[in-house]
């Protein structure tokens, strides 16, 4: 059997406790509701070998809380405080390879009503080793014939548990017809996301993605690759995606914590692109390897660096 991922120490109940004791019980609102937010985090092995950079930790700490709002979960940490809570977890953990970091913030009742208001919360952090997610040199997508849950059904600007039901159905549905991610449309017809990643398209230069009214995760690697196609002066859209459009962009791409920057090879059989990756895709995906491994320091600002520590023995 492979090694667990899992990391020795995870935050739990305000403590640092082993992550074999970072237990619920069965009956949690969040376990039988899906009354949780989480987010996903990076932190990439620098090119020194000493350094964890965790990738746009104020942003992942600050999308957290505004899931936790959606949820009406109220808990005594800011922004700055989360981040530090992550960052104290992290040298804790003392990682020697790049790892992945999951804060999580639940419902943590034991109540049987189906409600937001008036249940405990709590926050709870663990942390895995993980490599890529989804092959880095072309990955084969599908239209999902699930639909990405709506605004008004259930916010999916957040980070929210029990939406990720929609990304499991879409999920499983693209590996069962053997391919490797899902693209899910909105209630309208138009390309929403993938089921764990947003997707950008490459047009005549331009670089085009569906906005943040378009029923998608406000992802994080999203809105920094915008930034960095500024750079390049590769000029940018946010804006309703059609079907059709994929079939004839030059190149696609998905984009995450988790699956980092995947080019997309085939669309529904579909070859996209003449190259792979596209040209655009690569100088993007250039660009965000060499600043999360500290090899380019113009988005450097972007990065938490963690000094790996050799753990004391008392701890
Ligand atoms: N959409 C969904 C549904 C996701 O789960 C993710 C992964 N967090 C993303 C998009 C990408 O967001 P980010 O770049 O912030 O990881």
């Amino acid at each position: 059997m492979a090694a667990s991922p899992m990391l020795e120490w995870a935050f739990f109940e305000g403590q640092v406790v082993p992550f074999a004791d970072a237990r619920i019980s069965v009956g949690t609102h969040a376990v039988q509701y899906g009354t949780g937010a989480f987010a996903g985090i990076r932190g990439y092995l620098d090119a020194d070998g000493e350094t964890i950079n965790i990738f746009r930790l104020p942003e992942h700490c600050a999308r957290l809380l505004n899931s936790a709002k959606l949820l009406r979960a109220e808990l005594p940490f800011n922004r700055e405080s989360l981040a530090q809570t992550i960052v104290d977890l992290v040298e804790r953990n003392a990682p020697a390879t790049d790892v992945y970091i999951r804060p999580f913030i639940y419902k943590s009742s034991v109540q049987l009503t189906p409600r937001l208001r008036g249940l405990d919360n709590e926050l709870a952090i663990y942390m895995l080793r993980l490599g890529d997610y989804l092959d880095t040199s072309g990955v084969k997508a599908a239209i999902s014939s699930w639909v990405r849950v709506p605004d008004h059904s259930i916010p999916g600007r957040g980070k929210l548990s029990g939406s990720y039901i929609n990304a499991a159905l879409a999920k499983d549905e693209a590996e069962e017809k053997g391919v490797d991610e899902a693209i899910l449309l909105d209630h309208a017809g138009h390309v929403a996301e993938g089921s764990s990643c947003n997707l950008f398209i490459v047009r005549d230069g331009v670089l085009a993605t569906t906005p943040i009214t378009g029923d998608i995760l406000e992802g994080i690697t999203r809105r920094s690759l915008l930034q960095m196609a500024q750079e390049f002066g590769i000029p940018t859209e946010q804006r309703e995606i059609d079907r059709s459009e994929l079939y004839l962009a030059d190149e696609a791409f998905f984009c995450g914590t988790g699956v980092q920057i995947a080019p997309i090879a085939t669309i529904d059989g579909r070859r996209i692109g003449e190259a792979m990756p596209g040209p655009i895709t690569k100088q993007l995906s250039d660009l965000f390897f060499d600043t999360v491994r500290g090899k380019d320091a113009r988005y450097g600002h972007w990065l938490t660096p963690v000094r790996k520590r050799v753990a004391a023995p008392a701890d």
